[in-house]
This record gives structure tokens, C-alpha cells and sequence, in this order.
């Protein structure tokens, strides 16, 4: 069982088409994929639109959760509440927000207006994340986010051992821009341990989170 709540396709800078991403994450034993393109305002509507239809298309074919998502990258902080708000009116299941990554020049307060918002699910890559930061995390239920892709991955030692601090949620994602990216059991588990996370934590990541998310996905509420 895997389970992907952040990845990218041609929509944005992903190789593979929508449906096959899909394909390739149902042939890779994904339970759930999420498809998460970067998008700012101009290109909100357009990803979300084509990303549900897709995703609609492949779950009423195949054995596998697609979800629509989308990913706000290097929208301003004051205006991602805003923003994030109108992606999940457009239809976007799940709002990731591209957070303050220590291998890209994000706007610092970023991971802030992401946690201050009720309608962002997921602080991707939040780099060098503050304790307190950690603790809003855990007070407005937002997953922080381990990453496995490379240049995010260098800070999440450190966000795992905050969020165990501060009672934070926290899921694992590729952030996968093609195939060979997607998550693997045994490459999920290695990241997770890799971060010093004990197995019951680890297992907490990998199982637990998920399903805890995709139990408040809209078509479950
Ligand atoms: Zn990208
Ligand atoms: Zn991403």
C-alpha cells in the first residue's frame, strides 16, 4: 500500500500526462494518488477543472483513490488565505502549499499564512520549520510534510523531530515529477526511518496520516 498526497504532471512541470501518472501510480500499487500542479491565480482554474475531471475519470475505472489537488507555489503569503480558499470553491480536494524549502527563495512567512489557513491540508518541504510553527501545525490539524524529493529532503530530520514535539501530523510524499519518483513501501519506509522517526511513528506516517486524510476528503464528509 502507498500512499502520494503531492505530485506533478504536465499541467505544470511533470513529464507524464494526468491519466498517466494515474496509470503508472495504479501499476505501482498506489492505494491513493494525489495530483498536486503548481499554480498560482492565472492557472488555478484551468489545473483544477482538468485535474478533477481526470482524476474523476480514473476512479470510476480503476482501483485507485485519484484525488485532485493542487499545489500553490510561490503564490505571496499574504494572498495565499485567499487563494487556497478559491482553489478548494474550484474543486481541488486538497490544497498543498509550496512551503519555505531551504533549496528555493520562498517568502519568508509562507509557512505561516499556510498554517493560519483552514483550507490548506498539506505544508509541503517547510525547510528550517520554527517550533512554534510546529505547534499551529498540530493546533489547526495541517500535515507537515517529509519529502523524498531531493534538495527538499535536507530539512526533514528536523521536521520530524519538531513535529514529534509539538503532536504535529505528518505524511510522507514524493513531490514526483515522473515515474521513476513515485514512492515505493520500501522506499517509503527508508525515508521515513531515515529521518530518526522510531517504527511506530514511522507507521503512524505511513498508514495512520493517510487514512485519517482521505477520511475528511469532501466526498467522505
Ligand atoms: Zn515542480
Ligand atoms: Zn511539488
Amino acid at each position: 500500500m502507498v500512499y502520494d498526497f503531492h505530485t506533478h504532471t504536465s499541467l505544470s512541470d511533470g513529464d507524464l500526462s494526468p491519466i498517466e501518472l494515474i496509470r503508472r501510480a495504479l501499476i505501482n500499487n498506489h492505494t491513493a494518488i494525489a495530483l498536486t500542479d503548481h499554480a498560482a491565480i492565472g492557472s488555478l482554474k484551468r489545473i483544477i477543472q482538468e485535474t478533477a475531471e481526470v482524476c474523476a475519470l480514473a476512479r470510476s475505472y480503476w482501483d485507485i483513490l485519484a484525488i485532485p489537488g493542487i499545489e500553490l507555489t510561490h503564490v505571496p503569503a499574504q494572498a495565499i488565505a485567499e487563494t487556497a480558499k478559491l482553489a478548494k470553491e474550484l474543486g481541488a480536494w486538497i490544497v498543498v502549499v509550496h512551503g519555505e524549502t531551504i533549496v528555493e527563495p520562498v517568502e519568508k512567512g509562507t509557512n505561516l499564512a499556510a498554517l493560519h489557513s483552514p483550507h490548506v491540508d498539506i505544508l509541503a518541504h517547510p525547510g528550517l520549520l520554527s517550533p512554534e510553527e510546529a505547534k499551529l501545525a498540530a493546533k489547526n490539524g495541517i500535515f507537515l510534510e517529509i519529502s523524498a524529493r531531493k534538495g527538499h529532503c535536507l530539512t526533514n530530520g528536523h521536521i520530524a523531530s519538531l513535529a514529534q514535539q509539538a503532536g504535529a501530523k505528518l505524511l510522507l510524499n514524493s513531490d514526483a515529477h515522473n515515474q521513476q519518483e513515485l514512492l515505493t513501501t520500501t522506499l517509503a519506509d527508508a525515508i521515513a526511518h531515515g529521518t530518526g522517526l522510531d517504527d511506530i511513528a514511522c507507521h503512524q506516517v505511513l498508514n495512520i496520516n493517510p487514512q485519517a486524510l482521505i477520511k475528511n476528503l469532501p466526498p467522505n464528509q
